[in-house]
This record gives structure tokens, sequence and C-alpha cells, in this order.
């Protein structure tokens, strides 16, 4: 038998996260305070998150010492399986060798669990009784659901409010794990309160959800706030998955040419890409290339401006130097809920703007046939953002089928999509539609960028 998977033996598992900010090719920009316009400094961070958080946040260590809590944890569901695709390879017909790491397994279906489960370690060991969160379509809640109920933590989810009516069953599970779900906006907070006032139907949006959060977390002493994506702290804990990998790829004797995976906030993308990085920055792999795959409806890097601009839509966080649509922008309502927000993690920001990495786009409708093709030869239902890294794989496959090249491909498949079947079902009906977003509509949001200088 053909092996189609590699495995690890979980005491081959990784013990250490790889911090890649020493690493950078430019240092990273400071996050500023939007009332002073000066750095932000560890005590501003202090309201919202545990001191260990703080400092994995603006470390210069290149690898920081996993604790025996978080493997344990992370035992449930890890080391994740290393897949090599050969039925899609024959289906496209290609040379390439196609790779894809599934971080599906574990009961929130997507990679967000790793970080979950650190943030709510670290929150523990400082003594933090209760964290506030947002959530989009509930992958991100639903993940730290399960982390705070292990850890005896409560948790209260702002989840935005469209997919808080069509999404219930993430909510089910969040509920399960003990957690309180409100839809966002609410009128619990003063930032939602003031959205409603506007606009009593806003279908809310993750900009606003952290709004809500951030500012119920700011004025209690014994809350504290977690974000699932685009903060250092996030990207460090998500590289477990690229350690993982290189160890797989090593046992049979490969090592990617192309890393590909979905881009979000950049946590999937950071977790897989940054400890190959590694290689590229500090090493002789100049030439490998790391494609981050975004849809054309939100295209933060491909479209975006570099600038400093607010993680939340009424403007509570720290000025952060990323791409971004303009922290005013609200997505159209596309199926990959995860991939629909207005700004990309600094780092991974930092690594385009030095053309370290690249990013490609497409249209809904061209990557839920990437899925339906993928699922049909490999056999698993991904999720519609992780469908962006496969449809990003299968071009580049494709072009070494022209070239007649033998590439490794290597891609992320950040979850999987049972609890995104009705988003499925609407692609059948032909439901779909392929937003246009006209370079006029996208400026517009520039416009309302903090001014820093
Ligand atoms: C949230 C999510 C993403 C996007 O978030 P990133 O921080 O960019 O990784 C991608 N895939 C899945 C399955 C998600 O849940």
């Amino acid at each position: 038998m053909r092996n189609n998977q590699i495995y690890l033996n979980p005491s081959e598992m990784p013990r250490e996260y790889y911090n890649i900010l020493p690493d950078l090719p430019t240092p990273l920009a400071m996050p500023l305070n939007p009332a002073t316009k000066q750095p932000v400094g560890p005590e501003d961070l202090a309201p919202l998150f545990p001191e260990e958080l703080i400092m994995q946040e603006m470390s210069q260590e290149r690898f920081i010492k996993i604790p025996e809590e978080i493997l344990e944890l992370y035992s449930l569901s890890r080391p994740t399986t290393m897949h090599r695709a050969y039925r899609l390879e024959k289906a496209l017909g290609t040379p390439a060798k196609i790779f894809f790491k599934y971080e599906g397994t574990n009961p929130a279906g997507s990679h967000k669990t790793n970080t979950a489960i650190a943030q709510a370690f670290y929150n523990k060991r400082a003594g933090v009784k209760k964290i506030v969160t947002e959530t989009g379509a509930g992958q991100w809640g639903s993940a730290l659901s399960i982390a705070t109920q292990h850890f005896g933590i409560d948790l209260e989810v702002y989840m935005v409010k469209v997919s808080y009516d069509q999404k219930p069953y993430r909510r089910t599970l969040m509920q399960l794990h003990d957690a309180k779900v409100y839809p966002s906006p609410s009128d619990r907070t003063n930032s939602g309160r003031q959205i409603l006032e506007k606009d009593p139907n806003s279908p809310g949006s993750l900009g606003v959800a952290i709004s809500e959060a951030v500012e119920i977390a700011a004025n209690s002493s014994d809350t504290n706030y977690a974000l699932g994506s685009v903060l250092n702290h996030v990207m460090l804990h998500q590289t477990i998955i690229g350690e993982e990998a290189r160890l797989q790829l090593a046992k049979v004797d490969e090592y990617p040419d192309i890393i590909i995976a979905s881009a979000g906030g950049g946590s999937n993308f950071a977790g897989l890409s940054f400890p190959f990085l590694r290689d590229k920055l500090t090493g002789d792999k100049k030439d490998l290339r790391v494609i981050a795959v975004e849809p054309s409806s939100c295209p933060t890097l491909t479209k975006g401006k570099l600038a400093y601009d607010f993680g939340d839509t009424v403007g509570f966080t720290p000025l952060l130097k990323m791409f971004t649509l303009g922290h005013t922008f609200i997505p159209p309502a596309i199926h990959a809920g995860g991939l629909r927000y207005h700004g990309m993690a600094p780092t991974v920001s930092n690594l385009y703007e030095n053309k370290t990495i690249e990013a490609a786009s497409y249209h809904q409708i061209e990557v839920f046939d990437a899925a339906k093709l993928f699922l049909t030869t490999e056999g698993i239902l991904p999720a519609p953002e992780s469908a962006h890294a496969i449809k990003g794989a299968i071009e580049e496959a494709k072009k070494c089928t022209e070239r007649n090249e033998a590439k490794t491909i290597l891609f992320n498949l950040s979850g999987h999509g049972f609890l995104d079947l009705s988003a499925y079902a609407s692609y059948i009906d032909n439901n779909l539609e392929d937003y246009k977003l006209p370079d006029e509509v996208i400026m517009r949001y520039f416009a309302d960028l903090p001014v820093v200088d």
C-alpha cells in the first residue's frame, strides 16, 4: 500500500515555538497608542493580556519552550497528520508532489485550538477568572471555549449577528463548553449600542465584535481579552504546525519548494510557513516560495495599503502597522467567514512588504470548485477558508504541468467543513455569488485610516 499519511509519534512532538521576530528582514514597526501616537509598552497591554503573553508579543528569543500542560492538551489531537495528496495529483495530471497538513481533527475543527489552549493556559497561570472575546462564524469562539472550560475560566463570546442567527451549530458547541454567547452588536456595551443606534438591523462584523469584547475587558479588573489571530503571540503558538511539518517531511526526505496557506488574519499561514521561512531568512533556502491566499472580496494583501490602523471598528485597539483595507471596511458576506477581516498580521505584513512572501486572491465559486475536487479525490471536506489554500495549490500544480517541473508543494488544510454544509448547499444550488470589489470602493475606506505623522 502507498503511504498516504506521514505520522509523528507523540514523543516526537516539537517542544518549542518558533518566534520569527528576531529573524524578520526589517525590524517590526512598534504598535502605537492611538491617543498619543507613541509606541505601546507592556503596561498599556496589561488590562487586556497576562504578562507572559505580553512578553511573547515583544520577545526577541527565537525559540520559546512550550509548557508541559499545553503539550498535554495538544496531545489530544496532535501531532496532526501530514498527507500526500496522490489522488489529487493524479486528477490534475501534475508532476508536482502535493502535501498537506490537516488541522481539522480537534473538536473545534480548525488550527485555532493551538493558540486557544496556550492563551487559556497563560491566563490561568496569571489568575484570570474570565475572558471575553469575539467570534465571526464561531471557529475561534468554539476553540477558546474548549480551552477555557478545561482550565476553569469563564468565557463570554460576542458573535457576529449574521452568523449567530444563520450558523447556530458552533454557537451550540460553545454553549456545550459553558460559554455565554451574545449576538453582536449587542446592547451590553457602549460600542454595541452606538452601532445599533445607527442601524438597529446591523448584521455586525468582526471589527464591531472586537470593540465590544475589548470594551468589557478594559473596564473590569478580573477579566482579560483574547484574540484568535493577527497578534505576534498568536502567530507564535501556531508555529507548532510548521515545526511538526518539518519533521514529517524530513521523514520522507522532502522539503517544500512552495508553501501555501489561506490568510484571514494570518495565523494558519504563519503557523505552517514561519518555521520554513527561518531557513529562507537565516539559511540557504533562498528559493523557497511562500504564498498567502485570500478572497478577492477581502483582498487585504493584494489590494490593501500598508498603514497604521485599528484592529477594531470603533477604534479601541492600539494602532498596528499592517496591510489593511481600512477598519471601517465591512467585507461582502462570503462563506469563508474566517477570511473576512480588514487587516493582516503585522509579521505577515512585514514579510510581504519585504517581498519575502507572495499573495494571491481567488473568487468564491472557483474556490468551492477546488473544494469539491479535493473532497472527491482526498476524501476530506475542507472548510471554505482552507479551500482557498487548496485552490492556490491546484494553480501552482497546474503551472508545474505546463513547465514539466516536479516541484514539492505543501499547503495547510486549516480546518474541516462539516459545520459549513449550508455554504456547500448554496454552492450546489448555484446560489453562490462572486462579489466584484471595484478599486474605487476599496479606496473609499482608506480615507478613514488614522493619521499618524
Ligand atoms: C479562522 C480561520 C482561518 C483564517 O484565520 P487565520 O488567522 O488567517 O488563520 C482559516 N481557516 C480556518 C479553518 C479558520 O477557522
